[in-house]
Parts: structure tokens; C-alpha cells; sequence
């Protein structure tokens, strides 16, 4: 009897051999395919602070006066032109030490607005940045390639587009009675940013705004997505909940 080998055409076995090589998704040796754009994803805390229901200290809504009242950076993500995105791209451990000249400008900027973990790749629970690194910034290559380089650039591009200010000389400014219509909103970003954001609410309070670049941060139009915002939204002004009025929910 002939071999296995003997019956399949040499095209045949090629193509076989290259089946096994290429993982389910779509990518060599399982790995995830590159990514075709970045998304900066912008958080509001008035939106997310009115939810907090206690405070603990790694949440930035529990900073009382010094609570964050502009938007705040949720991440740098690399996305894929079809809507979905690659997470998890390989073990990296975060280690806070390889962005401790960095860490100033992180709580400010890029503060977690929630009590609990955040979960992690492969290590289980760890902080908003580890979250972030792990899931979105080992997806970043060959732009990004490394923690630090990711959490830099990521604040470099933050401080290039200061959304709350575009909102604000536009006259949206923070309230918890006036509503914006949407279309004034992302006009105004359009005006200034020269690209579509992405806005994304919670009920009809803005939640999160969403800038997208090419991989050489050019501005470019995030998906033309169907928006989870109504015609008319708000941008709550912040609540502050300092950790005076929340000791005994604390303790
Ligand atoms: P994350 O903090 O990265 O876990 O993201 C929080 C939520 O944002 C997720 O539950 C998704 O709905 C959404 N999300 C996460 N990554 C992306 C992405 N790359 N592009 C668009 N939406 C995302």
C-alpha cells in the first residue's frame, strides 16, 4: 500500500503544512494579526464618578477636590477596521518600576475611576494600567513595542488633543441640567481634531470619546459605528466624593 504521503500532491501537502501554521485567527503560529488603527479612548469622569457608590483609595472619584474634572485617558487601542480588536497579544508582566518617571502624570491623567481590580491577562487581577498594558499595549507592535514606550506615547497623545477644552470653547461645558445635542458635540471635535470620534454614553450622559489615528498618529475617522448616545446628551459636571463623605462606607 502507498504511503500517506505519496497520494497527497506535493501543492497539496504545502498547503496542509501552511493550514497548521496559521491559527484560527487568521494569523502565523496563532499569533493575532497587526492591527489597523489606534483608538484613544477618553473617559468623563462626571459620568463615571455620579456611579460610585464607595470610595477606596485607588479611585480617582474619591480625591475630593483634586478629583479629576476632564476627561481622563481609559487607553490606547489598537482596533481593526472591521470593528473587532486583538487583546492579549503575548506575555508581558506589567512592572510599575519600568514607568515609575512616569507615575506623577499617570494618576493624573490616566487614573482608574473604580474600587476594584482590574483583571489581567495572564496574571489575574492587577491595576488599570496593568489592564490596559496586557490587553490593548502588547497588541501595539510594531508601533509600540514596549511598556514605557507605550504609556508615553499614549500620554504625548492625550496632551496633543485636549477634548475638554475643544468642548469647552465650543460651549459645552460641564452641567447637570443643560442637554447638547450629539451632532454639535462631534462637530466641534470634527472642527479641531479634522476626524470623526466615536461617543460613547451611559443612558444619555456622555461616557467615553474615542479619537482614532492611523498607525503615524495622523487623525483619522473612528468606525462609523451605530452610538449608544441619544439626539441630546449631557456632560455632568463632577460630584466630588471626597473621602469625607464616604469614611464610614470605608470603614
Ligand atoms: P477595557 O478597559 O480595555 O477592558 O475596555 C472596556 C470596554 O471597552 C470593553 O468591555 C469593550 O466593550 C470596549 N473595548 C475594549 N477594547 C476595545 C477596542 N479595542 N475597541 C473598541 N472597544 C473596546
Amino acid at each position: 500500500m502507498a504511503s500517506l504521503s505519496a497520494q497527497i500532491p506535493p501543492c497539496l501537502a504545502l498547503m496542509m503544512a501552511a493550514c497548521l501554521m496559521i491559527g484560527i485567527n487568521g494569523s502565523i503560529d496563532g499569533a493575532q494579526r497587526e492591527f489597523d488603527y489606534f483608538a484613544l479612548s477618553l473617559q468623563w469622569p462626571g459620568t463615571i464618578c455620579h456611579k460610585t457608590r464607595h470610595c477606596c483609595s485607588s479611585n480617582a472619584c474619591c480625591r475630593g477636590s483634586n478629583s479629576p474634572t476632564e476627561f481622563t485617558i481609559h487607553g490606547l487601542w489598537p482596533d481593526y477596521n472591521d470593528g473587532t480588536w486583538p487583546s492579549c497579544c503575548y506575555r508581558s508582566q506589567f512592572d510599575v518600576k519600568e514607568i515609575s518617571t512616569l507615575l506623577d502624570a499617570l494618576e493624573k491623567y490616566w487614573p482608574s475611576l473604580y474600587c476594584g481590580k482590574s483583571s489581567t491577562c495572564f496574571s489575574g487581577k492587577g491595576l488599570f494600567w496593568a489592564h490596559e498594558w496586557e490587553k490593548h499595549g502588547t497588541c501595539s507592535s510594531p508601533v509600540i513595542r514596549d511598556e514605557y514606550s507605550y504609556f508615553i506615547t499614549t500620554l504625548n497623545v492625550y496632551f496633543k488633543y485636549n477634548v475638554t477644552k475643544i468642548l469647552n470653547e465650543a460651549g459645552y461645558v460641564p452641567s447637570n441640567s443643560e442637554r447638547y445635542p450629539l451632532g454639535g458635540i462631534v462637530s466641534a471635535i470634527e472642527n479641531s481634531f479634522r476626524a470623526t470620534p466615536e461617543v460613547i454614553c451611559s443612558k444619555e450622559a456622555v461616557e467615553e470619546i474615542r479619537l482614532c489615528f492611523f498607525k503615524d498618529f495622523k487623525p483619522r475617522n473612528c468606525l462609523a459605528s451605530k452610538t449608544s448616545c441619544p439626539k441630546y446628551v449631557s456632560l455632568p459636571a463632577y460630584v466630588s466624593m471626597g473621602r469625607e463623605a464616604s469614611e464610614s462606607e470605608m470603614a
